[in-house]
C-alpha cells in the first residue's frame, strides 16, 4: 500500500506592485465578505473578501516585508501597501488570526464566501447575490 504525504496546503499572494508578498499554509479559514463602513470606504467597492490563517502560519516573503498598518478601530488593525495601496490584511488585538483580502491570493477563485457580514449595510443593489449570515462579524 502505497504511503500518503499530506502536503500542508500553500496559498501565495501579493499587492498591485509586488512590495508586499506572502505564504500562508493551511486550510483557509471563514472565507467571506463585509459591507461594513470600513470595508467599503477603504476598498471604495461594495465588499470586501476576507479570509483567516493562523498567524503564524503566514510569512511575508516581497522586499518590503509587513504591509503598514492603519487602525480602523482601537484593536482593529488593517494593513496596505504604502506604493500602490492595496489593502492586503486585518488583524484584531488579543486574535491568533491574521485575515487577508481574498483577491490578493493568487488562487482567489477557489474561495467562495460562505457569509456576509454587515449584509443590512450592503448597497441594495447586492441583495439578489447575498451570501447567508450565519453570524454577525466585525
Ligand atoms: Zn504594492
Ligand atoms: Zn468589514
Amino acid at each position: 500500500m502505497a504511503e500518503s504525504i499530506v502536503v500542508p496546503d500553500l496559498w501565495t499572494g501579493h499587492c498591485q506592485c509586488g512590495d508586499h508578498a506572502y505564504e500562508a499554509s493551511g486550510i483557509p479559514n471563514d472565507p467571506h465578505l463585509c459591507s461594513c463602513e470600513h470595508c467599503t470606504r477603504l476598498s471604495g467597492a461594495p465588499a470586501m473578501a476576507w479570509v483567516g490563517f493562523h498567524r503564524d502560519a503566514l510569512k511575508w516573503t516581497g522586499p518590503v516585508g509587513e504591509p503598514t498598518y492603519f487602525s480602523t478601530w482601537p484593536t482593529l488593525h488593517r494593513g496596505s501597501c504604502q506604493r500602490c495601496r492595496t489593502q492586503l490584511t486585518s488583524v484584531a488585538d488579543g486574535s491568533d488570526m491574521i485575515m487577508v483580502a481574498i483577491f490578493s491570493l493568487s488562487r482567489s477563485a477557489e474561495l467562495a464566501p460562505v457569509g456576509h457580514s454587515y449584509r443590512e449595510e450592503a448597497a441594495p443593489w447586492m441583495a439578489i447575490t447575498l451570501a447567508p449570515d450565519p453570524q454577525r462579524r466585525t
